[in-house]
């Protein structure tokens, strides 16, 4: 089969579209052709250094089951399907505290195993969830691990309901788009920051309240502005250093700031004395449930939470696919047809 492997860490140059053995699936598995795989942040931390070698990245996948391994009951050959990419083991203390986001045998499909730049994928018959009718290939593969991601951060993390003020870095990331969506859904009022004007109106078309361009406001004195000077409830940062002391300077007291990424560096100094006399409330969040992403997935097969796609390319074309995404050039999800 074809698939897009990279054998050295390093650039997108790396990537290579080629030829490999055809996998099979074990006992429990299921053969998936896949028919759309989306890009995630994720799949350049992995050819920076973080996945073993060689390596088939696609965490967030859509097709059609391709073949059944032994023990897999309820499943068809042809079904069209999309995966959800996070495995946990069931016995750890967490999992049966019922915590699987938090298993220490937790797995991203695509990141410890090889994933969805390919035309066949192996992956666990619990994870396959039946492709809704109203939902393209593209549209599914645009959803799992941004749209469970911001479900996770703003429902199940930040608690949103209907007095929420919400602050959500980079309007056009993919985790962006959705947490902009969910927000309106719950009632909340959402303020974004983005850089072009362009961003800022697709921000609005999906429900943003407010937009601020960082480039030409500071962010705080815009978001005190925007709230009569008292800050957010819920800041939603996937940005890292370059945005995490504004997050908390946005924050009213008692706010959470929900951290789940650093696309722009790791490390920060702060003032902890600003974090414990205002009270704040700083919360990781790395992943999600299979109860978030079925919540996701119907919301998106109702019509009410729109899939957001920035631009497909054809699979041979991961290299610039993913350079897109690193000079943060999409709104919404990059996806790669097959
Ligand atoms: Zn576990």
């Amino acid at each position: 089969m074809k698939a897009v492997v990279f054998h050295e860490y390093g650039g997108a140059d790396k990537l290579r579209y080629e030829d490999v053995p055809n996998p099979s699936p074990q006992p429990g598995e299921v053969l998936v052709r896949v028919k759309a795989v989306a890009l995630n942040h994720l799949d350049i931390w992995e050819r920076m250094g973080g996945s073993p070698l060689p390596h088939i990245s696609g965490s967030d996948i859509s097709g059609e089951i391709a073949k059944l391994g032994d023990c897999v009951t309820g499943l068809k050959n042809g079904e069209k399907v999309v995966v959800f990419p996070l495995t946990s083991c069931g016995h750890c203390e967490a999992c049966l505290l019922g915590r699987p986001t938090q298993c220490e045998h937790r797995q991203i499909i695509g990141n410890q195993t090889n994933g969805g730049y390919a035309e066949y994928v192996t992956v666990p018959a619990e994870n396959i969830f039946p492709l809704p009718e109203k939902l393209s290939f593209e549209e599914a593969a645009a959803l799992p691990l941004a749209g469970s991601t911001a479900w996770h951060m703003l429902v199940s993390k930040g608690h949103v309901d209907a007095t929420s003020t919400v602050l959500i870095h980079g309007a056009g990331s993919g985790v962006s788009v959705y947490a902009v969506q969910l927000g309106k859904i719950f009632g909340a009022k959402v303020i974004v920051t983005t850089s072009t004007e362009e961003k800022a109106k697709k921000a609005r078309d999906l429900g943003a309240d407010h937009v601020i361009n960082y480039l030409n406001e500071n962010v705080v004195d815009a978001v005190k502005r925007l709230t009569n000077e008292h800050g957010v409830d819920i800041v939603i940062d996937h940005v890292g250093a370059a945005t995490f002391n504004e997050s908390l300077q946005a924050l009213r007291m008692g706010g959470k700031l929900v951290s789940a990424g650093v696309t722009t560096g790791k490390k920060i100094e702060f003032d902890i004395s600003f974090l414990y006399r205002n009270e704040l409330i700083i919360e990781g969040s790395y992943i999600y449930t299979m109860g978030e992403f079925y919540q996701v997935l119907k919301m998106a097969s109702e019509g009410r939470l729109k899939p957001v796609i920035s631009q497909v390319f054809p699979l041979s074309k991961a290299a610039e696919a993913q350079r897109t995404m690193e000079e943060a050039r999409q709104f919404g999800k990059l996806i790669l047809k097959v």
